[in-house]
């Protein structure tokens, strides 16, 4: 079975083919309007599908584009799930949620961030409180983010980068500067100081889907870190946690824990995880984000670092523009049929085994 046309080269095509398959799936459809435009002045939407019986206690929700440019992997699985006629498979009484596209605006623009330049998987925490600080980002804000991006510029901060590295190694540069920061609203990795429109809206989504529930499986698609194609299950649960637990047993142990220090992922903070399990005290939670590689890290933080120039001091419609968004795009999608293939291989798996484990405790 070729999956190579379930997934998508841009965002309008990504939801319109997700509109097709669902409503060919008979699921019950809604849609959420971004209050900001593409760079085609299309409108953008966050689009949920269910299918399923109405009343369903086990819910499966899968999501798409919580970091906008990696959504065109999670597109990709979600559109084939309701073409290839898995969606008729459903276990008796339960019911699966797509949410399509999370953060329409980053998917539609080529960036990570949302429309207000916030890491939404940063940005669910308790606002009224005060925000974790992360002291190693402070000392390397102005050589991640640096006015200008010319070959000087690049080379100057490059040096500062690497002597970090050189100190403290690999793996505390990419947690200094992916972690999640509250301080710099024109940086990287921004939780914001407001809960964006995009977790507004998950809320609203889990409001209004999930009110009924009792056992939800969350999947969270995403992508840029780890060996080219492979999909880590990133379990955010408290070690020790009977979530924790669980996670490990539908998974059959194939899963990691960032705060166990076996993840390709640094521990972060605010991430939607914590939003939903707060959103559903009704429910049992059982979340992971499956995370697939693309390039190499230093790769994707580089391409990151360019994007965050490129949209606050530079011009994106520019030829320098072009070659950075281009650059982005390939750092969280690699349009390449095997790259497709294992995509959807290990997001199939990974959404049956949540499904059984739904059923089953
Ligand atoms: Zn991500």
């Amino acid at each position: 079975m070729n999956v190579s046309p379930y997934f998508s080269a841009k965002y309008a095509d990504a939801r319109a083919k997700f509109l097709d398959a669902a409503t060919a799936a008979h699921a019950r459809l809604k849609s959420y309007r971004n209050p900001t435009r593409g760079p085609e002045g299309e409108e953008l939407f966050t689009d949920t599908a269910w299918v399923g019986p109405a009343d369903a206690e086990r819910v499966l929700m899968s999501i798409s584009a919580t970091h906008g440019v990696e959504g065109f992997c999670g597109s990709g699985v979600q559109v084939g799930w309701h073409d290839s006629g898995l969606a008729k498979e459903l276990p008796e009484g339960t019911a699966v949620l797509t949410v399509h596209a999370s953060n329409p605006h980053g998917f539609a623009w080529l960036r990570r961030v949302t429309e207000e330049n916030v890491d939404l998987n940063r940005n669910f925490v308790d606002h009224a409180k005060d925000y974790p600080v992360h002291p190693a980002y402070e000392e390397l804000h102005e050589a991640i983010c640096p006015r200008g991006w010319d070959d000087a510029d690049i080379a100057a901060t490059g040096t500062v980068l690497d002597a970090y590295t050189e100190k403290h190694g690999a793996f505390a540069l990419q947690e200094a500067i992916t972690a999640g920061q509250y301080r710099h609203a024109d940086g990287l990795f921004y939780g914001g100081n407001a809960p964006t429109w995009a977790a507004a809206t998950l809320h609203e989504i889990l409001k209004r889907e999930l009110a009924g529930a009792r056992r939800v499986a969350v999947i969270d698609y995403h992508t840029g870190l780890g060996p080219r194609g492979y999909g880590e299950r990133i379990c955010v649960h408290a070690p020790g946690s009977p979530d924790l637990a669980r996670a490990e047993s539908w998974y059959g142990g194939d899963i990691t824990s960032p705060a166990q220090g076996n993840s390709a992922s640094a521990e972060l903070t605010g991430v939607n995880l914590v939003g939903i399990v707060e959103a559903l005290p009704h429910a049992q939670v059982t979340g992971i984000a499956l995370e697939y590689g693309t390039i190499a890290t230093d790769d994707v933080i580089f391409a990151l670092r360019a994007d965050n120039w490129l949209h606050a001091h530079g011009d994106p419609a520019s030829t320098k523009g072009q070659e950075i968004k281009a650059q982005i795009r390939d750092a969280f999608y690699q349009d390449a049929d095997d790259w497709k293939q294992i995509i959807w291989e290990r997001g199939i798996n990974t959404q049956n085994l949540a499904l059984k484990g739904l059923c089953e405790g």
